[in-house]
C-alpha cells in the first residue's frame, strides 16, 4: 500500500540563514525529498537569504553540497537534483541593515503561498519582524517559522512572543518543535484517539506509570559554549519531553484542530505539580581520558547538567498518583527514544506466583526504527504445560504498510509542509512555551541557587546511579535504553 502524497499550494519560502548548518542539514535536503515525492509544486521557489556574498548560481552550489553531504548518492537521481536547483534562488541579506532588502521584496510573487524560516540566532528574530514589514515581504496571510531555542526562560520567551507578535499575529507564527514532525508521535494520537481499545485504559486505574527517554549517544562536540549556558533541562525537557508529555497526558480534544489540540497540551503543563529536588537527578558525563569529559570540553568548571531524570506527577483526576518519569541525557549507551506508558498488574493472577510478573506496556519508539510495539501476555507454545511469556505485538510501519510507503518523511520535511498548508497543530502555540518555562524556571533557579553539582556519570552508561534508584526506591526500573 503507498500512501498518497497531496500537493500543496505553489509557495515561495525565504529560508533566512539559508547558508547555516541547519538549512543544509536538514531544512534543504527536507524540501528535496518532498520535491522528489511530488509535495512540492514545481513552480514554487526556495529562496535563500543569508549574509554570504553569492548569486543563484553560487546558492545553487551551496545546496548541491548540501543534497550531497545529506542524501544518499541512491536516492537522489541527477535528473531530479537539476530540477529541484532550478527552484533555488538568493539574495544576499544584512537581517540588521538595508543590504538586499529592496531585491528580496521585488523577487517575491503575489498570489503564492509566503513562508520565511528564521534559520538564524533568536537576537536576530526582531529585526527580520521588522524589515519584513518594512520592505513589505509580509501579507497578511504569510508565515513565519521559529526554530529553537524559544527563549532562555520565562523572561526571554515572553520578550521574544512580544516581538514577534508585535509583527505578526499567532496564527502566523509556526515555533518548530521537531520531535512533533515524527511520524510515531502523530501516530500516538491515532492510536490514543483513532481506537476504542487504548481511552479507558489511559488513566490512573491501569496505569502505573509513563516512561520517557531521549538518549544521545554524542556529548556537546563543537557546542559545549552554548550548551554551557542551556543544559539537558533548557535544551531537551522544556520543549521536547515536555511535548511528548504533553501528547501522552492530555485529554482528548473536541476536533484534531490546532487549538482544541493545543488547549489541551496546555492545561497538562498548567497541572503539573512543583517537582521535589529529592525526584530530580541531575549528572555531568565524564572521563578520565583527557579531553573527554564534559568539564574539559567547556573548559570550566560549571554545574551545568548533561543528563536529567525526573519524575514528575500531573495533578489532575486522570493521572493522580501515576508518575511521570523523564530521562534525557548526552554521551549514553545509545541513541533512543521511546515513550513507554506501563500498565498495572492483572489485579489477580488465575496462573498463580509462580509463572512469573507480567505487564502490558505500551512502547511508542521515536528512534531508531519508528514505531509501536503493546506487549501482552501468551502462553509459551509448546507441551510445558502453562507457562507465561511476553511478546510484542509489533507496529513497525514499514512491515505494515509496505517498503514503498510514503511513511517516514523526515520530521522537518512534514513540519515545513504543514506550515505550507498553514496548519499549527504540530507548532507550539506562544502560551504554551510560556506555561513550560513558567514551570521549569524556580527548578533551575533553585538548583542553581543551591549550587547543586551534577553528579559525573561514566560515558556510554545509562547516567549517574542515583537515576536507577530514583526508580528503584518505589520498586520500579528504567526500561533499557537500545538502539
Ligand atoms: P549557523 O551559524 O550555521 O548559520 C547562521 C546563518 O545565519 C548563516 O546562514 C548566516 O549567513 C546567517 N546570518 C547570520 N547573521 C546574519 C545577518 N545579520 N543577516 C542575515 N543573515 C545572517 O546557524 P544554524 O546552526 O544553522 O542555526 C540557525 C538557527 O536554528 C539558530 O537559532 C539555532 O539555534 C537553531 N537551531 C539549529 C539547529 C542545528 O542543528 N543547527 C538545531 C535546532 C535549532
Amino acid at each position: 500500500m503507498v500512501s498518497r502524497v497531496i500537493p500543496v499550494d505553489t509557495f515561495d519560502l525565504v529560508i533566512f540563514g539559508g547558508t547555516g548548518d541547519l538549512a543544509r542539514r536538514k531544512i534543504l535536503p527536507g524540501l528535496f525529498r518532498r520535491f522528489q515525492s511530488g509535495q512540492m509544486p514545481e513552480d514554487s521557489r526556495i529562496i535563500g537569504a543569508a549574509r554570504a556574498d553569492l548569486d543563484d548560481a553560487g546558492y545553487r552550489a551551496v545546496v548541491k553540497g548540501a543534497l550531497e553531504e545529506f542524501i544518499e548518492k541512491g536516492d537522489r537521481p541527477t535528473n531530479v537534483v537539476k530540477e529541484f536547483l532550478e527552484a533555488i534562488h538568493y539574495v544576499q541579506i544584512d537581517a540588521t541593515g538595508s543590504a538586499g532588502w529592496p531585491e528580496l521584496s521585488k523577487l517575491l510573487r503575489a498570489g503564492v503561498v509566503r513562508a520565511f524560516y528564521f534559520s538564524v540566532a533568536p537576537s536576530l528574530f526582531g529585526a527580520l519582524a521588522e524589515r519584513l514589514h518594512e520592505y513589505k515581504c509580509a501579507g497578511e496571510s504569510c508565515r513565519i517559522v521559529v526554530e529553537k531555542p524559544f527563549g532562555r526562560d520565562l523572561e526571554s520567551a515572553r520578550a521574544l512572543n512580544k516581538t514577534l507578535r508585535d509583527h505578526f499575529d499567532e496564527n502566523q507564527i509556526y515555533r518548530i518543535d521537531h520531535y512533533l514532525g515524527k511520524e510515531t508521535v502523530q501516530n500516538l494520537m491515532a492510536v490514543r484517539f483513532g481506537n476504542v481499545l487504548f481511552e479507558p485504559l489511559w488513566n490512573a486505574q491501569y496505569v502505573d506509570h509513563v516512561q520517557i527517554t531521549v538518549a544521545e549517544t554524542v556529548g556537546v562536540n563543537g557546542r559545549a559554549d552554548y550548551y554551557d549556558k542551556s543544559g539537558a533541562m533548557r535544551d531537551m525537557v522544556q520543549n521536547h519531553l515536555m511535548q511528548l508529555l504533553c501528547l501522552i497526558a492530555m485529554e482528548p480534544p473536541s476536533r484534531f484542530d490546532p487549538d482544541a489540540v493545543r488547549d489541551e497540551k496546555l492545561k497538562v503543563i498548567r497541572a503539573l505539580e512543583p517537582v521535589e529536588p529529592s525526584d530530580i537527578v541531575r549528572g555531568q558525563y565524564a572521563s578520565e581520558k583527557k579531553g573527554e569529559s564534559y568539564l574539559d570540553q567547556v573548559g570550566s568548571d560549571s554545574i551545568t547538567e548533561t543528563f536529567i531524570a525526573m519524575k514528575l506527577q500531573v495533578s489532575n483526576w486522570r493521572w493522580a498518583g501515576v508518575p511521570f518519569y523523564l530521562r534525557t541525557g548526552k554521551c549514553l549507551k545509545a541513541r533512543a527514544s521511546e515513550i513507554a506508558i506501563v500498565f498495572k498488574d492483572a489485579p489477580h493472577s488465575i496462573f498463580g506466583q509462580e509463572l512469573g510478573h507480567h505487564r502490558n506496556i505500551l512502547s511508542i519508539r521515536l528512534q531508531p526504527n519508528e514505531g509501536i510495539t503493546l506487549r501482552v501476555t501468551i502462553k509459551e507454545p509448546g507441551p510445558g504445560g502453562m507457562r507465561l511469556v511476553d511478546v510484542p505485538l509489533d507496529m513497525s510501519f514499514k512491515d505494515a504498510l509496505g517498503p514503498d510507503a510514503d511513511v517516514a518523511p523526515e520530521a522537518y520535511e512534514r513540519l515545513i509542509m504543514d506550515v505550507i498548508r498553514g496548519n499549527q497543530t504540530l507548532f507550539m502555540r506562544g502560551d504554551e512555551v510560556e506555561a513550560a518555562w513558567a514551570w521549569t524556571d524556580p527548578l533551575i533557579e533553585s538548583w542553581t541557587e543551591r549550587g547543586d553539582r551534577p553528579k559525573p556519570y561514566d560515558i556510554g552508561s545509562t547516567g549517574p546511579e542515583d537515576a536507577a534508584v530514583l526508580m528503584h526506591r518505589e520498586g520500579r526500573r528504567w526500561r533499557e535504553i537500545k538502539a
